[in-house]
């Protein structure tokens, strides 16, 4: 089988942008080494409209939000699963400032934050001592059906190498991309935060960014909603488990789970749930995170046959449906890619 380019990594990123190729036409092969623990299999797979704790819009969410829908729709009818589900998120208030916030927000605002108290309808499950707000429309994508679905589809078509890539196995020259013997015209990494190891783009501004989540058993929480106190939220997992998550921790000492937020976030949660909770799994991950906070898509200026579609820190969800889309129409139809995102924006640091 020949194929026209190579991908390596099938996270999020490697997969949305592998399906939009392929719809375009394009002989793909993806080579990915299955880490059970990458950013995208860890992930809460939540899209969240504001940012912060002053919930400001996220950038560009006007036309991520429908975007994300479209693309996520779609692959769910070709899976034969919703896998996009369209919620809300309940913010339950940590503090009367922390209300006032919402509340100040929301008359700024509206078009996401219903600063509306539903408390009532939660109490028997969360103390809510200084009510709710509700954040809407939130998503919530089940990644894990996503990846399992493309990874057996990939396979199963010849189109996956499941090994671990080396830039020593592979020659880059300007006209094409050999690897274990396969001419191809190029070679796109998606390899999530590996890349910030990778010759031809660690002069990026990466900043890792550790996240850790609890795996819980909530018996009788309804799972058509998504919970937030502070920086910690519930949202459905599988099996009928929820993901009770994440933190961001720049400076740490291991990437593997720590007590201390086991236990951190326990103590959350016996002080905010009224039922009983256990917890099944603990698990942690590094977001391929940038002091940018925009993406990096593209060919690199200088090595115009190996592009890079990463960076997505903490917000992949909502992002990489729309720049996948973007950077495949780049590479079949020559369209352009919006300069905030574009890896040209680093030509000089590229050069070094
Ligand atoms: C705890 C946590 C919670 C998060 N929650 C959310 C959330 O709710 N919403 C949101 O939008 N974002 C969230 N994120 C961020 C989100 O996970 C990322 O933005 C996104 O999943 C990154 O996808 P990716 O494909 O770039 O990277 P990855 O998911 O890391 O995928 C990279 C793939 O490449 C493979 N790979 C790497 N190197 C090689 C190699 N040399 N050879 C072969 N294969 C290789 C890896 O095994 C992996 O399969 C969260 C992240 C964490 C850690």
């Amino acid at each position: 089988m020949e194929f026209d380019y190579l991908i390596v990594g099938q996270g999020l990123c490697g997969t949305l942008l592998a399906r939009q190729l392929i719809n375009a036409g394009k002989r793909i092969l993806v080579i990915d080494d299955g880490k059970p623990d990458a950013s995208s299999r860890v992930a809460g797979g939540l899209i969240n409209p504001v940012t912060g704790k002053r919930m400001v819009r996220s950038w560009l969410i006007e036309e991520l939000l429908p975007a994300a829908i479209e693309e996520y729709s779609a692959m769910g009818k070709e899976i034969g699963e919703q896998v996009v589900h369209i919620t809300d998120i309940i913010d339950c208030h940590t503090s009367s400032d922390d209300k006032m916030q919402f509340y100040t927000r929301a008359s700024v605002d509206n078009e996401f934050l219903n600063s509306e108290d539903q408390a009532g309808e939660f109490q028997d499950f969360f103390h809510l001592p200084f009510g709710t707000g509700q954040i809407k429309p939130a998503l919530h994508i089940k990644i894990g059906t996503i990846l399992n679905y493309w990874r057996a589809r990939l396979s199963d078509s010849g189109m996956l190498a499941k090994e671990t890539f080396n830039l020593e196995h592979c020659q880059i020259s300007h006209g094409s991309v050999i690897w274990n013997g396969l001419k191809t015209s190029g070679i796109i990494f998606c390899d999530g935060e590996a890349a910030n190891a990778n010759p031809y783009f660690h002069m990026l501004p990466w900043s890792k960014d550790k996240g850790e989540v609890l795996i819980v058993s909530i018996p009788g929480l309804p799972d058509n909603h998504i919970y937030r106190h502070g920086n910690i939220s519930i949202a459905p997992w599988n099996d009928g488990l929820f993901w009770v998550g994440a933190s961001h921790d720049w400076k740490y000492e291991t990437t593997a789970p720590t007590d201390v937020f086991r236990a951190n976030t326990i103590s959350i949660l016996d002080k905010w749930l009224k039922v009983p909770f256990h917890v099944v799994d603990h698990r942690s991950s590094l977001r391929p995170a940038n002091f940018d906070r925009k993406p990096f898509v593209g060919f690199h200026p200088h090595a115009p046959n190996v592009g890079i579609f990463n960076g997505m820190g903490g917000k992949g969800f909502s992002m990489a449906p729309y720049f996948a889309k973007q950077f495949a129409a780049n590479i079949t139809k020559g369209t352009p890619i919006m300069a905030e995102v574009s890896i040209v924006r680093y030509k000089k640091i590229l050069s070094r």
